[in-house]
């Protein structure tokens, strides 16, 4: 699809197969090579279109995606990101080794000071690149709209203390999700505008004048709306609520008459847990036909449990159950209620294959896993294949189960194989549990080095595709019931 420069077969590595490109709109090629040298893609496009010598001497794979993007997330393994800088690496190689090659740490509220370390604990994470960035999920949140989050770490907004978090990371904090009836919500704003943070609606039981008013009356710049339906005033007819304005904006844009987008609208991206608990399948389908792949982020809002059995752990200052794949909050589970949902367990790629199973096509779910949250999120180098970006890519076979994972032109380890003693049917329907992945204990010395990221210095590998061993993965299946809350 582009035209390469100097590129060479005797320089590289290459992977030739069906390719989905990552970019909205751009679908899907069915034989198309994409070349890599160092950590950048050289050349990507159809085998017939290549560079001579490239398609041949490029390895067959049966799908190739690029790596995924994921803009929220707490944890995995075990590990919930902000505790400290090992399980971090280890949280973010999980994900990395199911394909999620950006990742962004999502801190949950907490009081300011605690806050303040769980920053400073991610910047080194982030720093490497094992992390794209921080999250944070308050704490200017509606007390109705808590969900998981410990009400009693709620506080109104506050812009000082907001410029402390964002003076501490020092450039790692991406986006904030805030609830725009919160108090000085135009300076927490203006504050993201002048430190490059994307503002993210949520934890809201706003009206809908309000959403607009603040939306409309900031300074321009894209904006993203966390985990639509979860944990967000609901839409009513005579209480419309945030729902609605920002899937108008996610569709024309900020301020732009109805069905009229300016051009060079800066983009509003809409975040969705495709897991199957949090949405159901059919407001996932009507997303995407109204707002379409260009204006929504897959996400996982995965927790400590993902990639772990069933179990009680922690979520911020919250104790959680997870049974049967579903975290809720353990206080609710133990009264014999449903439990608010607290965050998922999933990995990005399984989103991925529910949507396709839902009837989502392939290119416009894996857009909405790639390109669409980079593109908001100033990501320039990742979320397509396309010379000149960075080399994540992930293979897949046509299950979307994943193959290997490249992250800068480097293999991303593997998680240990299961050991023959715990090999067995696959996991239940929805289960967190990764296949091949013996259940690691919390304690520092068992932790497990393999789930890492290659470091950035480490020199570069042969042929890094060929040193990365298939991975199982569960499918994380259809959805079973209907849920509100995350
Ligand atoms: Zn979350």
């Amino acid at each position: 699809m582009n035209e390469g420069t100097t590129t060479r077969a005797d320089r590289g590595w290459g992977l030739r197969g069906r390719l989905v490109p990552g970019t909205s709109g751009a679908g899907e090629l069915p034989d198309a090579v994409v070349w890599v040298r160092e950590d950048r893609i050289a050349w990507c496009g159809p085998a017939e279109d290549a560079p001579q010598g490239l398609a041949e001497a490029a390895r067959r794979a049966p799908l190739i995606l690029p790596g995924l993007v994921d803009v929220h997330c707490h944890g995995a393994r075990g590990e919930t990101f902000g505790e400290d800088v090992e399980g971090a690496r280890i949280a973010a190689g999980h994900h990395a080794a199911h394909g999620t090659t950006s990742l962004f740490a999502s801190l949950v509220s907490a009081p300011p000071e605690t806050l303040l370390r769980q920053i400073e604990e991610l910047e080194a994470p982030v720093r490497s690149g094992e992390l794209a960035g921080i999250h944070l999920e308050g704490p200017f949140l509606a007390e109705g709209m808590c969900g998981a989050q410990d009400p009693a770490a709620l506080i109104p907004g506050d812009p000082g203390l907001l410029e402390g978090w964002l003076r501490a990371g020092r450039g790692t904090i991406r986006s904030i999700t805030f609830a725009p009836e919160t108090a000085q919500a135009a300076r927490l704003v203006e504050l993201c505008r002048e430190h490059g943070v994307v503002p993210s609606i949520g934890h809201s039981e706003a009206t809908d004048a309000r959403v607009r008013e603040v939306m409309e009356q900031a300074p321009p710049g894209p904006w993203s709306g966390t985990h639509l339906f979860n944990r967000i005033a609901p839409l009513t007819h005579r209480e419309p609520g945030p729902i609605p304005v920002l899937m108008r904006a996610a569709r024309d844009g900020v301020g732009s008459p109805p069905g009229h987008r300016a051009a060079d609208t800066p983009p509003v991206m809409l975040e969705l847990i495709p897991d199957g608990v949090h949405v159901e399948p059919e407001l996932v389908r009507w997303m995407f036909s109204m707002v379409g792949p260009g204006a929504i982020a897959l996400v996982t809002d995965a927790m400590a449990a993902a990639g772990m059995p069933d179990g009680r752990y922690a979520l911020g200052s919250m104790d959680v159950t997870v049974a049967d794949g579903e975290a809720r909050l353990s206080a609710d589970t133990e009264r014999g209620e449903p439990g608010a949902l607290a965050g998922g367990t999933s990995r990005l790629i399984d989103g991925v294959r529910n949507c396709v199973a839902w009837g989502i096509p392939l290119p416009d779910a894996v857009a909405a896993a790639s390109s669409t949250p980079a593109r908001t999120m100033g990501l320039a180098e990742v979320g397509e294949l396309a010379p000149g970006r960075r080399a994540d890519i992930v293979v897949t076979d046509g299950d979307l189960r994943v193959l290997e994972v490249h992250r800068a032109g480097r293999p991303v380890a593997p998680e240990p194989a299961r050991p023959p003693d715990q090999s067995g049917p696959m996991a239940p329907t929805g289960a967190p549990e990764t296949a091949g992945s013996p259940e690691p204990s919390r304690t520092p010395s068992a932790r497990t080095p393999t789930a890492l990221l290659p470091p950035l210095d480490a020199p570069a590998r042969r042929n890094p595709a060929e040193e990365a061993p298939g991975l199982g993965e569960p499918g994380a299946g259809e959805p079973d019931q209907q849920k509100e809350t995350a």
